[in-house]
Order: C-alpha cells, then sequence, then structure tokens
C-alpha cells in the first residue's frame, strides 16, 4: 500500500529543522533526526532512542520511513552478487555488487525502466515506470555495503551509476543521492570513487560541470559515426555527436577530469578500420580512456560480439594514437547481472 503520509526522508536538514520549530521543539532535533535516518539508515521512528517517546509518536503519525527491500540475493560463480530491490510502491529494480582483487564497488539503477532506446540493452524493452527518489539509490549502496562486509569481509570501495535507467534524465534525485553518500552525514565516501555512466544527453553533461560535481563521467559511445550511432541508439537522433562533444569540451574545460568512453564493439556493426577511425578522431577533443566491453547478448542475435580480430585492430590502432584503452570482462554472466542484462525478469 502507498501511504498517504510523507516520506520523511523526501525532506532536507533544513526542512526538518523547520518542522521541528513549527511544533514548538527545537531546530537540533531536526540534525538528530537526520542523523538517524541518513547515518545510521534507520527503518523505524522507535529506534531514534535519543529522541522522546512523545516526539516519536507525533512523527509517526505524520510520516513514513519508506525504504527498500533486498528481495532475492543471486551469487554468481565470480562473486558477483545481484540484488532484487523491492521499492516501497512495488516496483523492482536491481543493482549488483562486483567485487575484484582491488575494488569492491556497487552498480546502482537510477530509474524504474528506462526512457531511452538503446536496441542492444535488456533494460531499454522495459518502460520506464518512475525515477528513483534519492533514498532509494543511496538505500542499495548501504545494501550492497552491508553484503560487501559480509561476503567479501571488506568495505565497498566504488560505485557507478550503470544500473536501470539513465541517470541523466533523472537528475535532481541522482546529485541528491550522491549528495548524501558522501557528505559525512550520510556514508561519507570520496566523489572520486563515483563514476556516473550517461548514454550521452548533452544539455545535462553541462549541467553536471555547471554544477561542479566532483564524481567522474563515463559516456557510452559506442560508435563515433552520427549514421551508426542512431542505429543502435535511436536517440542519438535528438542528442547528436556533434552536440555530445561540445557539451564533452564544455565538462572538461570546467572540471578538467578526463572521460571514460564506454564502446561494444559488434560483428558488421562498427568493427571496420572506420569505425575506429571515427573514434580516434572523436577521442581528439578532451582527454579520455576507453572501455571496451564485452557484449552480453539479450536476445536473438542481431547483436554480436565482435571477432576478436576486430577488437585487437581498435586496441593496436588506439594504442599507436596513445589512447589509453581497457577491456572489461563480463561479470555475474551467469545470473544475468552483466552490464546490460539488468532488467528484472521476475
Ligand atoms: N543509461 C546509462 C547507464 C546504464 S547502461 C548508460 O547508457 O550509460 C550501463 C552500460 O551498459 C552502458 O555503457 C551500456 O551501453 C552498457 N550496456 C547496455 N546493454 C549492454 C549489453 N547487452 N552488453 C554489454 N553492455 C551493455
Amino acid at each position: 500500500m502507498v501511504s498517504e503520509k510523507k516520506d520523511i526522508r523526501a525532506l532536507s536538514k533544513q526542512e526538518l529543522r523547520d518542522f521541528f520549530v513549527s511544533i514548538g521543539d527545537q531546530a537540533f532535533r531536526g540534525n538528530q533526526v537526520y542523523e538517524w535516518l541518513w547515518n545510521k539508515g534507520i527503518h523505524n521512528f522507535e529506534d531514534m532512542t535519543n529522541i522522546s517517546k512523545e516526539t516519536r509518536k507525533h512523527l509517526e503519525q505524520n510520516f513514513v520511513i519508506n525504504h527498500i527491500e533486498v528481495d532475492s540475493l543471486q551469487k554468481s560463480n565470480d562473486g558477483t552478487i545481484k540484488n532484487a530491490v523491492k521499492l516501497h510502491d512495488g516496483f523492482v529494480v536491481e543493482s549488483v555488487l562486483i567485487p575484484t582483487k582491488s575494488r569492491t564497488t556497487a552498480c546502482v539503477s537510477s530509474q524504474v525502466g528506462c526512457s531511452l532506446d538503446c536496441k542492444f540493452c535488456a533494460t531499454s524493452r522495459l518502460k520506464r515506470m518512475r525515477n528513483l527518489n534519492p533514498d532509494e539509490i543511496f538505500d542499495q549502496v548501504v545494501a550492497i555495503h552491508k553484503e560487501s562486509l559480509l561476503y567479501h569481509d571488506k568495505p565497498l570501495s566504488n560505485i557507478v551509476y550503470m544500473g536501470m535507467g539513465e541517470p541523466l534524465m533523472n537528475y535532481k534525485n541522482v546529485l541528491e543521492s550522491v549528495k548524501m553518500i558522501t557528505s559525512e552525514e550520510g556514508l561519507g565516501m570520496s566523489p572520486k570513487r563515483i563514476t556516473l555512466s550517461t548514454s550521452g544527453v548533452p544539455k545535462m553533461i553541462k549541467k553536471l560541470a555547471d554544477d561542479e560535481v566532483k564524481f567522474n563521467l563515463a559516456v557510452s559511445l559506442h560508435s563515433a559515426i552520427q549514421e551508426t550511432r542512431e542505429q543502435i541508439m535511436p536517440f542519438a537522433k535528438s542528442f547528436t555527436l556533434p552536440d555530445l562533444r561540445e557539451s564533452l569540451e564544455y565538462w572538461y574545460a570546467k572540471t578538467n577530469r578526463r572521460i571514460t568512453y564506454e564502446y561494444i564493439v559488434w560483428k558488421d556493426i562498427n568493427d571496420t578500420e572506420k569505425d575506429v577511425d571515427a573514434l580516434i578522431q572523436f577521442c581528439q577533443s578532451v582527454p579520455c580512456k576507453i572501455n571496451l566491453i564485452e557484449y552480453n547478448p539479450i536476445d536473438d542475435g542481431e547483436f554480436q560480439q565482435a571477432a576478436n580480430s576486430a577488437l585487437d585492430m581498435y586496441i593496436e590502432k588506439l594504442e599507436k594514437n596513445r589512447i589509453p584503452v581497457t577491456v572489461r570482462r563480463s561479470r555475474g554472466k551467469d545470473i544475468d547481472a552483466a552490464c546490460g542484462q539488468l532488467a528484472n525478469k521476475s
């Protein structure tokens, strides 16, 4: 049931302070409650032990504390863990814990479904139902942090906004979640350990730069030829490569931080010399690195991973042009937790 009461975590600290003043209490009570909600992560008003019983009751009458429930947890042979995350209104999104030797990464969702239409991505088959709230993104991180301690005996070290949805289409809530993850009152994580991955929404990339965000930016490029990109990512008709390029130049001028381009090489789509030459050309505008992602098939075979020889050609040519390139192996494939496979089949 969706409650009529307001979610208390939709209130900023100032709004909480104002609330307490409005009921004749002291403003600092707002700070105490804020800490319970965001730093201690409690889900019941009863647990706010330094708040009087009467006040707790008053809060309970006026607010709810919406929170996620980790519905099912699947473990891959490679240590990857996928969570089905149930939201307070019954929708389900997925988040993933990806352990490597040197880091443990949380891959979080930002929307229920996705409004974009990348043809190779499982999430794009779902309609975008709604944006996630800041606390729903924050809670995914907290849940994965706990799992990381429990199953891998180390704290979470990195966060990528690469789960379901397009984070820049849920700009305000995504930034609010980053604020809570990075602030001392929240999880106190360094923004340098956070990466937002976007399909490339030029206007919002510029806004990120204007808002002086401190996290890293990754762009799912997949082709530097407009015609090809439109074929695989139809929204690119409106968000064109020249506009994208300009927004990235703007980002770099303001932040001085290099950009990661995510790139899948597909058979008969972008596996020729012409494709890699266009990419090299595109890479001239701002300092960047290329992350070649292994394709995870989602369907009938319209898209297929290119031959190793095509990948080798990419690597050789990029390196020759001094463009850093890494190849990202797929993780959690056996549990459908790999990149682009998150679609909540349940
Ligand atoms: N909308 C954002 C974040 C979600 S997608 C974005 O596009 O960046 C996260 C990454 O997974 C993107 O780089 C996307 O291109 C990639 N991806 C999508 N489907 C995939 C698939 N089937 N196999 C491998 N990577 C995929």
